[in-house]
């Protein structure tokens, strides 16, 4: 099931994948905004992984989420901190005393994540912010609970509309955020945000197994 080893475990893989990444996140970030999207993040993430050894060997998956939220609203500035931070704090709250998340608690999850940052960023689909990884990933989330996944399914479903929703801002000229500055010139790059999400999500995903 997806308990607190499971949150645990996707902070972890989370904290791999974008050190990993850090390089592709800043050089997607250089095209169309100023460069530190991969840096924010890796710092984050790596200042919550040194948090991990705090948590309580019997913590909760919100217990977790909200550790990533608190340290990613401290360490993480720019506009993605703040979002992220959010994400992850309502991500929390919607699932506080939950031990063992089922689809549904997942769908709750993802719901109450992306609804946080439109709230904080009032990003709308289409706008190439991370809005368009979270939403599409939320409706494939609904979409696979309904016809009855797993817990596990419902994220691997979130992970791949992430990937395809991030790979959809392509085209897109931006509304939000620094790269909205840059007009039709940032048609053809790819929403740094959005990327990170889809790579969040597949963590995500790829511990839930
Ligand atoms: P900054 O632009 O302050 O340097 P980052 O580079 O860390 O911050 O993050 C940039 C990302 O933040 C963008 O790629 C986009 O996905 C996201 N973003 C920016 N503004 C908004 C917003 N208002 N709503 C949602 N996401 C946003
Ligand atoms: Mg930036
Ligand atoms: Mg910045």
């Amino acid at each position: 099931g997806l308990d607190g080893a499971w949150a645990r475990a996707w902070l972890e893989t989370s904290a791999a994948v974008v050190a990993e990444h850090r390089v592709e996140l800043i050089t997607l970030d250089r095209a169309i905004g100023d460069g530190d999207h991969g840096e924010n993040l890796d710092r984050g993430f790596q200042a919550a992984l040194a948090k991990a050894g705090d948590l309580a060997p019997d913590t909760t998956p919100a217990d977790v989420l909200k550790l990533i939220a608190t340290t990613l609203i401290s360490t993480v500035g720019g506009a993605a901190g703040p979002l992220f931070g959010t994400a992850y704090l309502k991500a929390a709250g919607a699932v506080a005393g939950s031990d063992d998340l089922d689809a549904d608690a997942v769908v709750t999850l993802l719901t109450a994540a992306r609804d946080g940052i439109v709230l904080r960023g009032k990003a709308e689909p289409g706008d190439k912010t991370m809005i368009d990884a979270w939403t599409p990933a939320v409706d494939a989330a609904a979409a696979a609970r309904d016809a009855g996944a797993g817990p596990a399914a419902v994220l691997v479903a979130a992970a791949a509309a992430a990937e395809g929703g991030a790979i959809a801002t392509d085209p897109l000229v931006a509304r939000k955020g620094r790269a909205s500055y840059l007009g039709e010139r940032a048609i053809g790059h790819r929403d740094p945000g959005a990327a990170s999400t889809a790579l969040l999500l597949r963590a995500a995903a790829d511990v839930a197994g």
